[in-house]
């Protein structure tokens, strides 16, 4: 067993998989790089995010939470981590991580669209899961609760198949050159593990754990469900965003 673990662990090395345990520079809790988010010092003091964790120099590495940003910079981690002094402001940067994030969303699903690795709509979506053609699925952060329901208990006899929330519909839909559109399925690996990485990476740090709700819901477990006796509320519920 142990020889046969070993294996594997080379071989996840050979595919480029990172499995390389770091810390959160603000709560020093440990987990992969691929989970974590890197960021560098400029030259002028600026604390820039390095999202393909790949720029030369010391790096400072962070849980995708913002509340993690701050502290970070409040107790002076990243200066130390750094070797320098930081000038950036956390709420400067909380949105200027975002708005990476969310564009290199939209960037992998326009890359994804045009391989033809892509499809929008609930139709199509659950005809591929049901083919075993779509390998991802990703509902916008702003579709209605309903939506939400029907996609989530429609796919729970897919468990292999992951449901990630996204960024809106008018931005999906923009990204992939068409009108609103919520509900997309991605297939080929090429395209599923990048996008994996970063919706887990978007979903953390924007707190979109209403599809965990719903499921959890659903499946009749008894995780505990946010604005519950307010269902109206779920798609504007976003917990980790006060700070
Ligand atoms: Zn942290």
């Amino acid at each position: 067993m142990g020889r046969h673990r070993k294996g594997n662990g080379k071989r996840r090395q050979a595919l480029g998989i990172t499995e390389v345990q770091r810390s959160c520079v603000a709560c020093r809790v440990k987990r992969t790089a691929t989970e974590l988010l890197r960021f560098v010092r400029g030259p002028e003091g600026l604390l820039g995010l390095d999202l393909a964790k790949s720029m030369p120099g010391r790096g400072a590495w962070l849980c995708p939470k913002p509340g993690c940003l701050k502290h970070g910079l409040q107790k002076g981690a990243f200066a130390r981590a750094l070797g320098g002094a930081i000038v950036s402001t956390h709420e400067s940067l909380i949105e200027e991580v975002q708005t990476i994030l969310v564009d290199a969303c939209k960037s992998r699903l326009g890359l994804a669209f045009r391989a033809g690795q892509l499809v929008a709509g609930r139709e199509k979506v659950f005809t591929g899961v049901n083919e075993n053609e779509v390998k991802l699925v990703i509902c916008s952060h702003d579709l209605s609760e309903r939506t939400l329901r029907d996609v989530s208990g429609a796919l729970l006899k897919y468990p292999q198949v992951p449901v990630f929330v996204g960024v809106d519909q008018l931005a999906t839909g923009a990204a992939i050159g068409r009108g609103v559109t919520g509900v997309l399925g991605v297939s080929g690996r090429d395209f599923t593990g990048p996008l994996t990485t970063i919706l887990s990476t978007l979903n953390e740090w924007m707190g979109w754990s209403h599809l965990s709700e719903i499921k959890s819901d659903l499946l009749g477990t008894s995780a505990p469900v946010m604005g519950a006796s307010e269902p109206s509320q779920i798609g504007d519920v976003s917990p980790q965003r006060s700070v």
